[in-house]
């Protein structure tokens, strides 16, 4: 909890709730094996799917709203999709990435690259 509430301020530009910010490494962790699965095109299509079900609906995920469980795994979906590309992703003060590369900051994440690329 922090002193303005439940929510955590980690990005001065996206703001997750408290309990947003705690399951989605999980979720977007969750959602990395299908994804990778899928060729590059595929994943283009898929982020570009996710982004635009994000963006209608991201009121829903941020203060609860009939698309909110969708919305929330599409989010997950299109940061995985992210994650897989050269360098990852940062959201939100969170990094996702599936394999070492220069300046990552979560140089610590190097047994999930090993177990991601295996
Ligand atoms: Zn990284």
């Amino acid at each position: 909890m922090t002193p303005s509430g439940n929510r955590v301020f980690k990005d001065p530009v996206v703001r997750l709730s408290a309990g947003l910010d705690a399951v989605l490494p999980v979720a977007v962790l969750t959602a990395l094996p299908q994804v990778a699965r899928l060729t590059p095109a595929e994943r283009r299509r898929l982020a570009k799917e996710c982004a635009d079900t994000v963006t209608a609906h991201g009121d829903d995920l941020l203060y609860g709203g009939p698309h909110c469980t969708t919305t929330f795994a599409a989010l997950a979906r299109g940061l995985a999709a992210g994650a897989l590309q050269p360098g990852g992703v940062t959201v939100a003060g969170h990094h996702f990435c599936a394999s070492p590369h220069e300046d990552c900051p979560t140089p610590g994440a190097a047994a999930l690259h090993a177990r991601l690329n295996s």
